[in-house]
């Protein structure tokens, strides 16, 4: 092979992804009491389909049915979701659980009393980052209490374009990052992930001991599976195969609903 060539070769191999590994699915039932179990749940994609806007989705009623059985039953339960608090809370209801909201920037211990640990968002990037998405048709900036979310949900061919408009207002903001999730890029100040928020969670008294368990169906709930196996624990990722630190995956929203409901028989016992 010539010279030029074979660095053509390199340079392709290279930018290939490394191999995805198929990781199992769970075992059918975990063989935990269930006042040794703590589940960390994100929302969109794992617990609820994913919608064409975020505010089309819905937590199936069995699914918070199962939830609240578990809970009841003297398993852990809480939220860790993207989404602002407030929604999170109004997707699951009339189920009461601890959760996190904007990845971890919000968190709600129980009733009545949630903190926020994060910095404001830098309002005068704000119209700049807007003006570019209202250029982008199909693209909508989302403000949420500690984060910008680009959706390009309804247009992936936006998808570089979107990136470079993020990195754009990331250079003017120290102490921000940028997440690539599902169909969106979302800006938040580092330091606050939902690995953070599992951790800060597990202090409680009624997590404090268990077993921590994280579900959730992209790149930002790795840092939750990080910390949740980090504590012995062990995590499970929803969706097709892709990179992922999760030891076990189911392929879909309906078949996690599923084996979540297929607990309840070992929690029963
Ligand atoms: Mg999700």
């Amino acid at each position: 092979m010539q010279e030029k060539s074979r660095r053509d070769v390199q340079t392709l191999i290279g930018k290939v992804d490394p191999p995805v590994k198929l990781r199992p699915a769970p075992p059918q039932r975990l063989r935990l009491p269930p006042h040794r179990l703590a589940l960390f749940l994100d929302v969109d994609g794992t617990l609820a389909p994913i919608t064409a806007r975020p505010e089309f989705t819905r937590v199936p009623l069995d699914t918070r049915r199962t939830l609240h059985a578990l809970q009841r039953s003297g398993a852990a339960v809480a939220a860790v979701s993207g989404r602002p608090l407030t929604q999170v809370r109004r997707l699951l209801l009339p189920l009461e659980v601890p959760a996190a909201g904007s990845h971890g920037a919000q968190i709600r211990f129980t009733a009545g009393r949630s903190i926020r640990v994060s910095r404001r968002v830098p309002y005068g990037l704000l119209d700049a980052l807007q003006d570019g998405a209202s250029r982008l048709p199909g693209v909508w900036l989302e403000r949420k209490p500690a984060a910008l979310a680009l959706h390009w949900r309804q247009a992936p061919s936006r998808r570089d374009e979107v990136r470079q408009l993020a990195e754009q207002f990331l250079a003017q903001t120290p102490g921000w990052q940028l997440i690539e999730g599902h169909c969106v890029h979302e800006l938040r100040p580092r330091g606050r992930d939902k690995g953070v928020a599992l951790k800060r969670l597990m202090r409680r008294p009624d997590f404090v001991g268990r077993w921590p368990l994280a579900i959730g169906d992209d790149r930002t709930d790795e840092d939750a599976f990080a910390v949740a196996l980090a504590l012995g624990g062990s995590a499970i990722r929803v969706g097709a195969p892709a990179q992922t630190i999760a030891p076990w995956s189911v392929p879909n929203v309906e078949v996690l609903a599923a084996w979540l409901h297929a607990q309840l028989d070992t929690v029963r016992r």
